[in-house]
């Protein structure tokens, strides 16, 4: 009987505690603890690492790192809007070849529904003023960059009426704001220790973003994370170690007059002949190349985005028609060059690519796509996939299309161009750009345009024309020469 109330009582007694730490670990603990109810603003710098998303030198590798040796974040809650600026440099890693790194500092700004950058006008010299760029994309990433902070998370929390379910030391709360759901954890200290939620990407679909805060302490006053690590499509994009951090700082960010009145233009779509039948496909900042075989076409590239290849498409079987885009031709895995492929697919094209690059786009494209669905997600389509991991042919018995690796090239390891032996056309992307006009060849040679060139002799194919698809024109082998300090030939 004794022992019988003695365990009753230790059980009640681990009962109370049992409840006494549930206070702990909560939404309403941690938003006392972290002082979120009077954060109206919030300033934190500090230095670290940067990482840039979508541009990994191989489909195996994390995002490269970029060195910060300053970061301040300013976030106004009220507004809501936040000013991102820092130092930063890439990091050139041990064995790959890149151009010497060149320092940058961006000013990424977000009100409400518009965001731009500040930075010298396209066109003009990198060390003009800069000016409010219009960046209308970059709104719903810079909003979660926002509510993900410690305190926007609690604040964001109270404001849509979150739930909250035990977890661990603490518990998981959830909300969802607009198409976006976010989940964070706030530990047995009350304090937020990671944040979940996702964006849309043109290649990841519903792309997984973690953010997770740790070594909390007192900045002057403010109890706030001494290390951000955030994580994008499974890899680092941001890692900073905090050093200071102000509460209720003035952070006043108006809204440019050219950004409020800015719409994004149409996709333009120009078609330029190079030779019979071959097409340059430009009219953005990406361009493609469309080849007019016997009873189907190609398409080499499928730069940015779905409305990009929707209107090239368009335009391409307005130039060549009554023929199905049988193939598309992938120059390399970088999200620019990569996220209007997934538009062919549905089109119904095979998707030309580097053997490296297939096992990525698979487990990509098999993503969830729920925050901006497209039209593979919703026709559901297999996609069909022809892969080389050397000089691989496409021919209709009249023309044939060459593609060949670029070995080496520090760009990328599953990098390829595209030659077209009877036209005498080269088409490649991010190893060599003509520069517009005269401008003068860089003072160092870029080890990408060089090893581009190396490749081209190697492999001794004869060009006449390079039709780079970024860049202002077609240059030629001679242009190639120049840019990389060479002296020209006279074939
Ligand atoms: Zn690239």
């Amino acid at each position: 009987m004794h022992t019988f109330r003695a365990i009753v009582l230790v059980a009640i007694a681990a009962l109370g505690s049992a409840a006494c730490a549930q206070q702990k670990g909560t939404l309403a603990a941690a938003t006392q603890t972290l002082g979120a109810a009077d954060m109206k603003s919030i300033q934190y710098a500090g230095t670290g690492k940067w990482f840039q998303f979508g541009q990994a030198p191989s489909p195996v590798l994390p995002w490269p790192a970029f060195d910060v040796s300053a970061f301040t974040a300013s976030v106004n809650y009220e507004a809501p809007a936040a000013r991102v600026e820092m130092t930063r440099m890439q990091v050139v890693e041990p064995g790959r070849a890149r151009p010497a790194p060149v320092q940058q500092k961006p000013v990424q700004v977000v009100s409400g529904t518009y965001a731009w950058n500040m930075a010298p006008p396209p066109g003009a010299a990198a060390d003009a003023a800069p000016a409010p760029q219009p960046q209308i994309e970059a709104v719903e990433e810079r909003t979660m960059e926002i509510w993900t902070t410690p305190h926007g998370f609690l604040k964001a929390a109270a404001a849509n009426n979150a739930t909250s379910e035990p977890a661990g030391d603490g518990s998981d709360v959830s909300f969802t704001d607009g198409k976006h759901k976010y989940v964070g954890h706030i530990n047995a200290q009350n304090q937020v220790e990671r944040v979940q939620t996702t964006i849309d990407n043109p290649v990841l679909g519903d792309t997984p973003v973690e953010i997770a805060y740790s070594d909390y302490r007192d900045f002057n006053g403010v109890t706030f994370p001494g290390r951000i690590v955030r994580t994008q499509g499974g890899y680092p994009v941001l890692d900073i170690t905090v050093s200071s951090v102000t509460a209720n700082p003035a952070v006043d960010i108006a809204v440019p007059e050219t950004v409020r009145a800015y719409t994004a233009p149409a996709v333009n779509v120009e078609m330029e002949k190079l030779a019979d039948g071959v097409f340059y496909v430009k009219g953005g900042s990406h361009h493609s190349i469309a080849i007019d075989q016997r009873d189907h076409i190609v398409v080499v590239e499928a730069p940015q985005s779905e409305a990009r290849s929707a209107a090239v498409i368009a335009k391409v079987k307005e130039t060549i028609p009554n023929k199905p885009i049988k193939y598309l031709v992938n120059s390399h895995v970088h999200f620019d060059h990569s996220g209007g492929l997934r538009t062919y697919v549905d089109e119904g094209a095979t998707i030309v690519t580097h053997a490296l690059n297939r096992p990525y786009y698979e487990k990509a494209w098999a993503a969830p796509r729920t925050l901006n669905p497209d039209r593979l997600a919703r026709s559901g389509k297999a996609p069909a996939f022809e892969t080389f991991t050397d000089k691989h042919v496409l021919t209709d018995g009249r023309r044939s299309i060459e593609i060949y690796p670029i070995a080496g090239n520090g760009h990328n390891d599953a990098f390829v161009m595209v030659y077209l032996p009877a036209e005498k056309i080269l088409a490649e992307v991010d190893a060599y750009a003509p520069p517009a006009g005269n401008a003068p060849p860089p003072a160092t040679p870029s080890p990408f345009a060089v090893n581009l060139y190396e490749n081209i002799q190697k492999l001794k194919l004869d060009v006449r024309q390079i039709a780079a698809l970024h860049g202002p024109r077609v240059a030629t082998l001679n242009d190639l020469r120049a840019f990389i300090g060479q002296r020209a030939a006279t074939d």
